[in-house]
């Protein structure tokens, strides 16, 4: 390992190995060095279909190892400090590492502290989510084990990561409710703490016909704010239409959490956070060429950019291309040319065989992939999440060729 590399990019996860199979083709392997622990990779939108039964979760982890690009280094450390005035970054082995160029490709953390009780109640007593890699087997199993009652599923404030996964999960739930025969004794509520049940209005339209068609009750502004799971009891914000908020307290046999999300600490603590407006405490990059606001040598990619779109992987596909370009511009003294139109796709699992594809850029402007009505339930786009997507990020977007 070297002491100083041209480009660092920090974090191994979708955004950061999707722009070093990119860079790697462009610049010598040897100038770029990747920094993150984690031994192991996971392609996280599986965790919906595993949480229902779908599939195993294992389908969704491989070892990182085989996904750094040959000839980068990969440093196994946790990033704790950024000194960007400086081009440098320190490790938790207390590595001082140098660079001419940086990627911040660090994703969120979900703040389960911001729901007190949740941790101590995740994973016994109803309360689930598969949010958590080691929590999606007992969601699966509470799913199917479940004998009827109050069943809760829980959408807390924007921005998430994949802000149709609690949902998702909810239909697949309704799903196995009537396969196991209790759908008639269960009553189902979709507790979100937003205005409606999607952002983009053609989605929140044939969403909601399809909670009417599963007589889901949706509550819109409930944001759940704290879990007794020994009493199976959970406490929502609940605010009216005139903007007061009261506490409200539901009580539960099942409730899917999912948590509020921020960056990482190391982000909020260091110069390169968003100081203010709706990205505040996100890492702050111009919204169309993805390089910092301050620091023109550092970019960001994926779910730590604080840019008003909707963080999934599938925007990172589109965006890791615009950073590299972006990247190689202000390498060569050019400035950034490419633009990223905040484009981010859901593909909303409304029941096994099922999906509505959302695809969608900034402003809610709909960019759909194929020349049909994006918001019909569709069998095609089943297949596309649930074989053909997959294929496409171990091998096209990982190895940088989608
Ligand atoms: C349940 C669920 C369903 C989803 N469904 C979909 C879907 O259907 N479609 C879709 O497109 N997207 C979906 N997503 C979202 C998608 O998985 C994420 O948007 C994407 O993985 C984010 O990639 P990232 O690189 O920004 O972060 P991650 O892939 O989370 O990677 C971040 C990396 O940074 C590393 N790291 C963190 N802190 C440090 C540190 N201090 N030092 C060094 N390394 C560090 C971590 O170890 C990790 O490897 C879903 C996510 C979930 C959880």
């Amino acid at each position: 390992m070297k002491a100083h590399y041209k480009v660092l990019i920090l974090g191994a996860g979708s955004g950061g190995l999707s722009v070093a199979a990119r860079l790697a083709k462009k610049l010598s392997p040897k100038e770029i060095a990747i920094v993150d622990p984690a031994k192991k990779h996971y392609y996280q939108p599986l965790w919906t279909l595993s949480g229902a039964g779908v599939l195993p979760k294992q389908e969704s982890e491989r070892n990182q190892v085989d996904f750094i690009p040959q000839g980068v280094d990969w440093i196994q450390e946790s990033v704790t400090r950024f000194n960007p005035q400086e081009n440098e970054i320190e490790t938790d082995s207390a590595r001082k590492i140098t660079y001419d160029f940086m990627v911040v490709a660090l994703g969120l953390r979900l703040a389960w502290e911001k729901i007190p009780g949740a941790t101590e109640a995740l994973g016994k007593n109803g309360v689930c989510t598969i949010y958590e890699y080691d929590q999606v087997d007992k969601t699966e199993q509470m799913l199917k084990s479940f004998s009827g009652g109050t069943a809760l599923f829980t959408m807390p404030p924007v921005p998430i990561k994949c802000a149709g996964a609690p949902q998702k999960i909810m239909y697949l739930a309704d799903e196995i409710f009537r396969n196991t025969g209790v759908r008639n004794k269960t009553k189902i509520f979709f507790a979100t703490a937003g205005k409606a049940i999607f952002g983009i209005p053609v989605f929140a339209e044939a969403l909601t016909k399809v909670v009417q068609r599963k007589n889901i009750e949706l509550l819109t502004q409930h944001q759940l704010i704290s879990i007794d799971g020994a009493n199976k009891k959970a406490t929502f914000r609940v605010t009216d239409s005139a903007g007061n908020t009261s506490d409200q307290e539901l009580n539960y046999d099942l409730i899917h959490v999912v948590p509020p999300m921020v960056a990482p600490k190391v982000v909020l603590e260091s110069a390169l956070v968003e100081k203010e407006g709706d990205q505040k405490g996100w890492l702050s990059v111009d919204k169309f060429t993805l390089q910092h606001k301050l620091f023109p040598n550092v970019f960001g990619v994926g779910d730590v950019t604080g840019v008003p779109n909707s963080k999934t992987g599938a925007a990172i596909r589109k965006q890791a291309p615009i950073v590299v370009d972006n990247l190689l511009n202000v390498m060569n003294q050019q400035p950034p040319q490419a633009k990223y139109d905040g484009y981010s796709s859901c593909p909303l699992v409304t029941e096994v065989g099922k999906v509505i594809l959302a695809e969608f850029g900034y402003d809610g402007k709909l960019l759909p992939s194929f020349p049909v009505n994006p918001a019909k339930e569709r069998r095609s786009m089943w297949i596309l999440k649930r074989y053909l997507l997959p294929k496409l990020y171990w091998h096209g977007m990982l190895r940088g060729r989608a």
